[in-house]
């Protein structure tokens, strides 16, 4: 409720903001206009390119055999989560991204479960008790962010306070795969939300990025971001199982 309550806040606070105006002041003058002819050389022809056959791609050698991953779209049903500019309701990207996050882990050979693979409410006792039901390896749970900065921007990785070593490779694994995609990311932080502390299993949150900042918003919004995005998630956990 609390969430709910910052994020009707965060709308009350961004819903009536227009952009600065702009205003362009005429380029001074040139000091001095110079036309400089230079002797026209005829260009040699461009030298024909060196025909390539195109490299195989190597197979993918990941193997996930046996890691039991609880992907976990977050929110969802009657609970939109943060409402971003557009507007954009957190629900919506939670679960584009998470689903591609668990088909390429799928794909990779570990058994994927998720708490929900369509716009329903979920507790968030229910998710817990999910992950503690399946024993899963790595409980992944994926939200985007709000803040009353438009400006704030970056992803965020939560873990447990005095989370245990598995949960903190985990997180250090998916940061380095941020990174490595050239995907900012604000750093690990711990903290106590339910789905990370209502449950034994090693857990990670990510927040995804902040859909109230316009850029981010849009950047989430779109599928082929989506995509390198849920990559980078996907390699980094894959990375901890699979170094
Ligand atoms: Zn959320």
């Amino acid at each position: 409720m609390a969430r709910l309550l910052a994020t009707i806040g965060v709308l009350l606070v961004f819903g009536g903001c227009a952009a600065p105006s702009r205003t362009t002041q005429p380029l001074p003058p040139p000091l001095m206009e110079t036309t400089v002819r230079r002797p026209v050389s005829p260009r040699p022809p461009p030298a024909p390119r060196p025909r390539t056959t195109p490299r195989p791609r190597p197979a993918p050698t990941r193997s996930l055999r046996g890691a039991t991953i609880v992907v976990d779209a977050g929110h969802g049903g009657r609970d939109p989560g943060a409402i971003g500019v557009g507007p954009m309701h957190e629900k919506d990207v939670n679960l584009q991204v998470a689903q591609r996050v668990a088909e390429l882990l799928n794909g990779w050979g570990a058994t994927v479960r998720t708490t929900r693979d369509h716009d329903r409410f979920v507790s968030l006792d229910s998710r817990a008790a999910f992950a503690e039901r399946c024993r899963a390896d790595l409980f992944v749970s994926i939200h985007a962010d709000a803040a009353r900065r438009s400006s704030a921007a970056g992803a965020t990785i939560y873990i447990a306070r005095g989370a245990n070593r598995d949960s903190q490779e985990a997180a250090q694994s998916i940061a380095a795969a941020l990174s490595r995609a050239g995907i900012a990311c604000r750093g690990i932080h711990g903290a106590g939300f339910r789905v990370l502390v209502g449950h034994s299993r090693p857990a990670v949150l990510i927040e995804c990025g902040f859909l109230t900042n316009p850029r981010e918003a849009w950047r989430l919004s779109t599928p082929s971001y989506q995509a390198h995005l849920a990559k980078a998630l996907a390699e980094g956990i894959a990375d901890h199982f699979a170094p």
